[in-house]
C-alpha cells in the first residue's frame, strides 16, 4: 500500500508498505480521511519522532477486514478513533487520568494514518472505535479525535454559562474550543492570533472578540470585556510558553489557565507566583483524549456545533503530506484545517 512516510524536516516520501496482516480480535481500516493535526506539525518540524514513522491520526475509514472474536463491528462499518488506549488498571486509569497511563503512549494505530490501510489492536477495537451516524461524511467525521481534545481540555476547568473565557491562539484548535464555548453558553469568548484570516474565521464561527495582538492590546480588550476583572478561564492553544505569563496576568481572582499545547521549546517561563495564594489562581496543563469524549464530540460535529464546512478549509492527498503540513504551519497562509482524504 502507499503511505507518506517521514524521514525529515520537509521530506516526506510516498512509498511502498506493507499491508499489516489482522490477528484475533483486530480491524483493517480503509482509511477515507484523516487530518492533519498541529501535533503532526510539531512532530515533523521540531523532529520529536524518528525518521521513518507515518505520521497521522484522526483518521476516519471503513472497515474491510475482521479478524476473528470481532462481534462490535462488521465489514463495511464506518469509523472513528484515537490512536492511544489506556489500560484501565493502572494507578492513573484507576484516578480517571487515562492520557497519563504508561501504556497509553505505547498503544498506536499500525502504521499511521496517512496510508490507505490500519490495523486496530484488539484493545482499539474493544475501547476506541465510534461508528460514524449515516448523516456525516468521512470528512467531517475526521474531526471527532480534535473535538473529542477540546472537550477532554474543557473537562480540567470549571467553565460555565455566563463566563469570560480568553482563548490564546485561533489556529483549528482554538477554534473547535470557541464553538464548544458558545454552545456551553459563555458570555464572552476573546480569541487572539497574529493571523487576520483566523481571525475572521473566528467571527464566522460566533465567536465575540477576535484580537490581533499584532495591532491590538489583549489587556486592553480583557479589561474592557470584564470591566477589569480579568477572565474566568484562559486556553492557551498556540505553542508558544510566552503566552503563560500573560495569561496568568489576564486571569480574574479564582481564575484557571489551562495549557493545551506543547511548549516543549522554551518551556522555562516566569510567572508572578504570588497570585496562587494570594488569588487562588491555578494552571492545569492537558494532553489528548480519553475513551469517554468521543460520543459528545461526534454528536456535535453531527448536529452542527462544530461546523465542519468551515473548519475543514483544504482537502489534500497522501502525495501531498509534505506540502500539507508546511501550508497548514505558515501563518502567512489560508488555511484552518486540512485533510488527507484518498
Ligand atoms: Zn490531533
Ligand atoms: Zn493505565
Amino acid at each position: 500500500m502507499r503511505a507518506s512516510v517521514y524521514h525529515d524536516v520537509n521530506d516526506f516520501r510516498v512509498e511502498n508498505v506493507e499491508t499489516p496482516v489482522i490477528g484475533f480480535g483486530e480491524v483493517l481500516l480503509k482509511l477515507k480521511a484523516c487530518g492533519v493535526c498541529g501535533t503532526d506539525i510539531h512532530k515533523a518540524i521540531h523532529k520529536t519522532v524518528n525518521p521513518k514513522t507515518i505520521l497521522g491520526h484522526e483518521y476516519a475509514g471503513e472497515i474491510v477486514k475482521v479478524g476473528e472474536g470481532v462481534t462490535k463491528f462488521e465489514i463495511g462499518d464506518r469509523v472513528v478513533g484515537a490512536i492511544h488506549v489506556p489500560c484501565f488498571t493502572c494507578h492513573y486509569c484507576q484516578r480517571q487520568q487515562y492520557t497519563l497511563c504508561p501504556e497509553f503512549k505505547e498503544t498506536n494505530i499500525d502504521p499511521g494514518g496517512f496510508t490507505q490501510y490500519i490495523r486496530l489492536s484488539e484493545r482499539h477495537v474493544r475501547h476506541l472505535l465510534f461508528i460514524i451516524p449515516d448523516t456525516l461524511s468521512y470528512l467531517h467525521a475526521s474531526l471527532a479525535e480534535p473535538v473529542a481534545c477540546c472537550i477532554h481540555g474543557q473537562k480540567a476547568a470549571n467553565i460555565r454559562p455566563g463566563d469570560n473565557v480568553l482563548i490564546m491562539g485561533a489556529g483549528p484548535i482554538g477554534l473547535i474550543h470557541g464553538q464548544l464555548l458558545k454552545h456551553k453558553g459563555v458570555s464572552n469568548v476573546i480569541i487572539s492570533d497574529i493571523s487576520a484570516y483566523k481571525l475572521s474565521k473566528a467571527k464566522e464561527f460566533g465567536i465575540d472578540y477576535a484580537v490581533n495582538i499584532k495591532h491590538e492590546s489583549l489587556k486592553d480588550v480583557v479589561d474592557k470585556v470584564t470591566n477589569n476583572k480579568g477572565v474566568d478561564t484562559v486556553i492557551i492553544s498556540a505553542g508558544v510558553s510566552s503566552l503563560l505569563p500573560e495569561a496568568v496576568q489576564l486571569l480574574r481572582r479564582g481564575g484557571r489557565v489551562i495549557c493545551f499545547s506543547p511548549f516543549d521549546k522554551n518551556p522555562e517561563v516566569k510567572i508572578d507566583a504570588g497570585r496562587f495564594f494570594k488569588d487562588e489562581i491555578s494552571i492545569v496543563g492537558t494532553y489528548s483524549v480519553s475513551p469517554y469524549e468521543f460520543d459528545e464530540a461526534i454528536l456535535h460535529i453531527s448536529n452542527g456545533t462544530i461546523d465542519a464546512e468551515k473548519m475543514i478549509t483544504h482537502e489534500m492527498t497522501i502525495d501531498q503530506v509534505g506540502e500539507a503540513i508546511t501550508f497548514a504551519a505558515s501563518p502567512d497562509e489560508e488555511v484552518i484545517k486540512v485533510v488527507i482524504i484518498d
